[in-house]
């Protein structure tokens, strides 16, 4: 029996869970998906706490 449970999402900085069958939680993860990052800029509340300069910066 398969247990489908909602996962991280695949950018190595990324912290958000994704939809059982996606591998990213964002477009953003998806197209960093071949870079290192140190933080991620999805946007997302989680994420945002650990970047909120990076996000600033962004703006
Ligand atoms: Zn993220
Ligand atoms: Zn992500």
């Amino acid at each position: 029996m398969a247990q489908e449970q909602n996962k991280k999402c695949a950018h190595p900085s990324c912290s958000c869970l994704v939809e059982k069958g996606k591998k990213y939680c964002s477009d953003y993860c998806h197209d960093a998906r071949g870079t290192m990052e140190l933080s991620c800029n999805c946007r997302h509340p989680h994420c945002a706490e650990q970047s909120v300069a990076a996000v600033a910066a962004a703006r």
